[in-house]
This record gives C-alpha cells, sequence and structure tokens, in this order.
C-alpha cells in the first residue's frame, strides 16, 4: 500500500494580481484538499500545504479552472514575477510595471505541453479546462531548460518592496513625468548559500544596462540565454546566474548579453532606491477609489481562536468582490473599494479579529518569516510558528529603548536558502541547528545592502536579549534618521561587539 504523501501546490501569480473569485477558490481549496490554511508566499504567490497526492491533478485542474496556473511556480525556469502590488491610478507608472510583469511571464514561461498532458487531462486522456495546447519548439529555454531556478522582480526607485537587488533579473524603473521611460536592469541577485561551501553566498545584483520599455524583453531574452548556454550545470550549488555575475564580472557579461542581444548596451541610469513600503492600511488609490493593506502574519491565512483572518477574508471578499493583490511582504491589498464602503469593511475586520495598521507595531508589519517546519523539506529550524512570538518578545524591548516607531526590518529563515531574503534585512534570522540561528545585522530597510553574520548559532530564546543592547546603543548614537541596519554597517561587527561588552569574542 502506498504511502499517504502529502503535497505543497504552489501557484504562481505574476505580480500578485487575484480576483476575488480566484481568492475565494483557493481559500475553498485549503478548507476541501489541503490542511485548512492558506500561505501568501514572499513573492506574491499562493502556497496550499497538506495536498494529499492522491488530490493534486483534482487541486492543479481546479487552480487552472480559475485561470491561475501552477506551472512553472517551481522548477529551473523563470518563476513567479514579482512586481511592486500597490494600485495607484494616479499615475500610469505602477500599471506599466505591471504590465511588464504580466509580459515577462508570459514571455518566459516554457512552452512544454507536458503539464497539460499530465495534470489537465482526464482519466482517459482527454484534455480538459484548456482550449488547445499543441506542442511548438521551445525558443528560450532549448532542451535543458535552465542551469537553476530564475526569478525576475519590477520595483521602483521610491519603493523596492520586492528586493529588486535579490532577483536575479532586477528591473528598476525609471521614471520621468510620470511616465516609465524604461529599466534598469540589475543582474545576478541571489540569497541562497550553504554555509559549509565558501563557493556559495548571498549576493546583490549588478546594475548592468539600461533598457527602453520596448526593448526590456529582448534585453531579458539574451540574459536568460547566456545563462542557459554559460550557467554552471555541472555543480548544482553554483548554478545560479549570480556565480556566473562574480565569475565573470559585469563587463564579460555585458558583452556576452550584447552578442545574444546584437547591439550594444548602455549604462544604467543613476536610480538610487530611497524607500519601501508595505502598503498596509488605508490609501487613497488616484481613482475615487480606495485600498487597504492588510497585515497577515507571516502570509498564513487561517483561523486561529478570536483571530479569524481566513473567515473574515472571505467574508469581505463575498460581499464586496474586490480585486486583491498579494504583497512581497506577504500580506494583501484589497482594491478598488467604494469609500462609502469603508466603514463596512472595517467593521468585518473588527468582527474577524483582523487588525488595523494602527494596531500594529512597524516591527510587527515589517517581519518576514519562511513556512519552515513542519513542511518544507530543507528546514533545519522553526521559522513562521515561532515568529510571532519573538516578535511579541522584541516589541517591549523596542519600547523598553523608545524605539516603537521605528522602521526595523526582522526576517527569518529556517535555513540558509534564505526564501524570506533576510540577508538584506535590519536583522536576519537564519536558522542554522535544532533551535540556533544566525544573527545577520546590518542590511537596510530599502534592501539595498547585505548584512554581517553578527552571532552565530544563537539559541532563540536568547535573541531579544542579544538584540537589547544594541538596540539601545542604536538609540543612544543614532546619526539623525539613521536606520538600525545602517547604524549596524557603519560601526560593524567588532565595534559592535565592543560596546555590548563582548569585545573578546571579536
Ligand atoms: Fe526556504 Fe529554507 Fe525556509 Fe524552506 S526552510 S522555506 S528552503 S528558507
Amino acid at each position: 500500500k502506498e504511502k499517504a504523501y502529502s503535497c505543497l501546490i504552489r501557484t504562481a501569480v505574476p505580480g500578485g494580481r487575484v480576483s476575488a473569485e480566484q481568492f475565494l477558490a483557493e481559500l475553498d481549496l485549503c478548507d476541501r484538499l489541503g490542511n485548512g490554511s492558506l500561505r501568501i508566499t514572499t513573492r506574491q504567490g499562493f502556497q496550499l500545504h497538506g495536498v494529499l497526492k492522491s488530490n493534486l491533478k483534482e487541486t492543479i485542474r481546479t487552480i487552472n479552472q480559475i485561470k491561475l496556473s501552477t506551472f512553472a511556480a517551481c522548477g529551473d525556469v523563470s518563476r513567479n514575477v514579482m512586481c511592486c502590488p500597490a494600485p495607484f491610478k494616479n499615475n500610469p507608472v505602477r500599471e506599466q510595471m505591471q504590465t511588464l510583469a504580466q509580459e515577462i511571464a508570459v514571455h518566459f514561461r516554457p512552452r512544454s505541453t507536458s503539464y497539460y498532458e499530465l495534470w489537465l487531462t482526464d482519466d482517459e486522456g482527454n484534455k480538459q479546462d484548456v482550449a488547445d495546447f499543441q506542442p511548438v519548439a521551445e525558443p528560450i529555454y532549448g532542451e535543458r531548460y535552465l542551469p537553476r531556478k530564475f526569478k525576475f522582480g519590477v520595483a521602483e526607485p521610491a519603493d523596492n518592496c520586492i528586493d529588486v537587488y535579490t532577483q536575479d533579473v532586477g528591473l528598476l524603473a525609471i521614471v520621468e513625468e510620470n511616465e516609465v521611460i524604461g529599466y534598469n536592469v540589475i543582474v545576478g541577485g541571489g540569497m541562497g548559500n550553504t554555509p559549509s561551501a565558501d563557493k556559495t553566498f548571498p549576493r546583490l545584483g549588478d546594475e548592468v544596462t539600461f533598457a527602453t520599455p520596448d526593448q526590456v524583453i529582448a534585453v531579458c531574452g539574451a540574459i536568460v540565454k547566456v545563462q542557459r548556454d554559460f550557467g554552471n550545470r555541472e555543480d548544482r550549488k553554483r548554478a545560479r546566474l549570480k556565480y556566473l555575475l562574480h565569475d565573470w564580472g559585469v563587463a564579460k557579461f555585458k558583452s556576452q548579453v550584447e552578442a545574444y542581444y546584437g547591439a550594444p548596451l548602455p549604462e544604467p541610469k543613476h536610480a538610487p532606491v530611497t524607500g519601501v513600503d508595505d502598503h498596509v492600511g488605508w490609501h487613497v488609490q488616484g481613482d475615487g477609489k480606495l485600498f487597504l493593506g492588510v497585515n497577515i502574519e507571516n502570509g498564513r491565512i487561517v483561523d486561529v481562536g478570536d483571530v479569524r483572518i481566513k473567515s473574515g477574508l472571505r467574508a469581505i471578499l463575498q460581499r464586496y468582490g474586490m480585486p486583491t493583490r498579494l504583497t512581497p511582504l506577504q500580506s494583501v491589498i484589497l482594491c478598488d473599494i467604494d469609500p462609502a464602503d469603508r466603514r463596512g469593511v472595517e467593521a468585518l475586520l473588527g468582527e474577524y479579529g483582523l487588525k488595523s495598521a494602527d494596531e500594529l507595531s512597524l516591527a510587527r508589519r515589517f517581519a518576514v518569516a519562511c513556512p519552515a517546519l513542519p513542511t518544507c523539506g530543507l528546514a533545519i529550524t522553526e521559522s513562521e510558528r515561532v515568529m510571532p512570538q519573538l516578535i511579541d518578545q522584541i516589541e517591549p524591548v523596542l519600547a523598553q529603548h523608545g524605539l516603537e516607531k521605528s522602521q526595523i526590518s526582522i526576517r527569518m529563515t529556517g535555513c540558509p536558502n534564505g526564501c524570506a531574503r533576510p540577508y538584506v534585512a535590519d536583522i536576519g534570522l537564519v536558522g542554522k541547528s535544532v533551535g540556533k540561528y544566525t544573527i545577520y545585522l546590518g542590511g537596510n530597510p530599502q534592501g539595498t545592502r547585505i548584512g554581517f553574520v553578527y552571532q552565530d548559532a544563537t539559541p532563540l530564546e536568547e535573541i531579544p536579549a542579544q538584540l537589547s543592547p544594541l538596540l539601545a546603543s542604536y538609540q543612544a548614537e543614532k546619526s539623525g534618521d539613521e536606520a538600525f541596519g545602517d547604524y549596524c554597517a557603519r560601526l560593524g561587527r567588532e565595534t559592535l561587539l565592543a560596546k555590548v561588552g563582548r569585545a573578546e569574542a571579536a
């Protein structure tokens, strides 16, 4: 008798755009065929956990019936394309970025029909749910796909909520007079590493070139093909595009991309990232409507006690039917809200125990944790299941030092793979061994710097006490509006250790 395997099913949602009907259908699926919870991922997708192997086909077919897909949500191809989800309508910039994200998702979707043949056929092999799927030649991936997974993301300098420098290809919109005139193409970011192997490391992408809106997909195509043809296929630990950038340097990489593109490429524009937004709370959309960002702690949509996130979102979506967007910080934006409905939406949020932006600390709003145990096979430590209690303990420490209004990002992962992008946070907590974490400091809220290892193998219960003297010294010595991560980066590990009376440990 076959074991009762349970699986994770990830839905790719380019730019995080989900209709009310699609959201409600995913909620129904998690109740009917999953473990009763639905998860918003750190890449703006959905994950269903606990789906029995015998229910895979029905689950995947249902997802396709609602015009979403699990196709290329995993694998050595372009995965879910991230994009800033803010639905501002008062200028076309965000919609232009969203449109590009959708175009990239379509352009880099594999042409293989095997997905449809496997999952979208009935028991007799008859096609279901798709009008047609004829085999076509694979124009991008060839016969071997890519050496490793490949991640695109689209951002703009004032709001780097997608962490554009951590993507294989990050596209940073250059805006003039409320129009996107093109994108800085940032190549070779990636978080995963194996601490025991020095040849692996988290890396920020390099600004390689600038591409106009009508060139950008072709430039991305050339980059993907360079990785396809020159990426490391011998050593999977060194297979991501970031290692090609590291080994070759920008000049050699760029000239190879130019050869594939067929023309010289310009220098990138000067466009420093200046901010990051979690999009939580009420916002004027710009077209007479409002949007509301609702924080979902660690992306887990579930009913627990009086906090009935799943039932609350279901009630709101059933009553108002608004489109939604999933955010890179694992939360949800309810879009297109008529101002006359604001009080009704707020009443439902209160009825189901969902907290408003004002009721949440900034530490909790900007915290991100990966799923880790018990659903991720790579997890070494807990992450999602312990993060709420850890934030419970860190909040009073922040308050004790007068930092409750400071935007300090804390991100946790259950292994060094770094799915919650911990290495660019002010405070990164990375699972090291059972119950112990490596503390990284010195990233920043804008996601433009990788932190350094402050302390290895720290027991979970000691983390608040380890951070407390650092936060005290930050409060006493910060320069102007210097962020915590900037302060840590300015001082460096040894100075920080000396400040907390542990110079000998340096
Ligand atoms: Fe990703 Fe590691 Fe977390 Fe699993 S445990 S979700 S691989 S970071």
